[in-house]
């Protein structure tokens, strides 16, 4: 008998209070051998398997609607992907080998966003083992980026009135340019970037909040930055919804990145975006963005961390 309820208790303990949404379309696009590793997919929902989420923790998203995409990205820009036919500098700009499943591939993932954005209205929190393509402006791709799902679910929702204010917390190592090129100048969504000045992009755009880092820079500046304006920006703002872009490549081992995070460092990062987020009832879709280790098991674990982290925080 005490087996049986110790395994009840592991059981309980590993549940998870929310949904993941998951499509094997992101680890089966072929990008060859390219520094952006798609496999981190397949191995975080195979390890999320094994610490206790149950197949019915996990949502798979379609493709993203046209009409949809079109909220953010321009007729002609969506043409010029759907027909191939982009120009040699415009592929070298998106540093992706097009082909059509990355179409697919993109589209999925914007569709994914809408999807847990929809879940985290309803559930609270919702993790896209996926998105956070920030990169991708209304009429062009950048940086592994071809469209901006974050961009798109939270045009979908103020479109729909499902909320009024949306806050875009990005903490990919690079700026979110593409994102903060969508809502330049836009009341009823707050992009905030804290992100490495001197790598990609060159040009930085303007977000609501900007923070720039240098190379080198490690945990404790980080951090003294993100408690400084975290919860105040949430009491502040009252979003309806958060979008977090936990980017694994702040990390110290990072192959684009320069900073100096410890994995320690990173999961108090998801600490203070997640905790106050929970104690002010505001939901929160947690999306993976970059991340590009030279261990791609050190990019897993990070992702993983900040999943841990929400559930201990969502079990609160
Ligand atoms: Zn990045």
């Amino acid at each position: 008998m005490i087996d049986l309820f110790r395994l009840l208790r592991l059981f309980q303990r590993n549940k998870f209070p929310f949904k993941f949404v998951y499509s094997d379309v992101y680890w089966m696009a072929d990008l060859g051998n390219h520094v952006f590793p798609v496999k981190k997919y397949r191995l975080i929902y195979r390890n999320l398997l094994i610490s206790g989420a149950h197949k019915d923790n996990f949502l798979s998203p379609g493709q993203a609607d046209e009409e949809d995409i079109r909220l953010v990205h321009t007729e002609k820009y969506l043409k010029k992907l759907k027909t191939g036919k982009l120009s040699h500098s415009e592929m070298m700009k998106l540093e992706l080998p097009y082909k059509p499943e990355l179409l697919k591939f993109a589209r999925v993932h914007v569709g994914g966003s809408l999807l847990a954005a929809r879940r985290a209205l309803r559930e609270g929190l919702a993790v896209h083992v996926g998105g956070g393509f920030h990169h991708a402006y209304p009429d062009h791709g950048e940086g592994f980026c071809m469209l901006n799902d974050v961009a798109v679910a939270v045009e979908k929702l103020r479109q729909e009135e499902k909320v009024q204010k949306a806050m875009i917390v990005d903490c990919d190592v690079h700026q979110g340019n593409g994102t903060a090129a969508v809502f330049s100048n836009r009341k009823d969504v707050f992009t905030f970037s804290l992100h490495q000045m001197d790598i990609y992009p060159a040009r930085k755009e303007t977000s609501s909040l900007d923070k720039g880092m240098w190379s080198g820079d490690g945990d404790e500046k980080y951090l003294s930055i993100l408690r400084s304006h975290f919860p105040d920006l949430y009491k502040q703002y009252k979003p309806e919804i958060v979008f977090y872009l936990a980017g694994a490549d702040p990390y110290e081992r990072d192959q684009l990145g320069g900073l100096k995070l410890t994995k320690e460092g990173l999961k108090e990062r998801d600490r203070v975006v997640l905790r106050e987020a929970k104690n002010l009832q505001i939901p929160v879709v947690i999306l993976l963005a970059g991340g590009y280790a030279y261990d791609v098991q050190d990019t897993v674990d990070i992702h993983l961390n900040t999943i841990k982290t929400a559930q201990k925080i969502q079990k609160k």
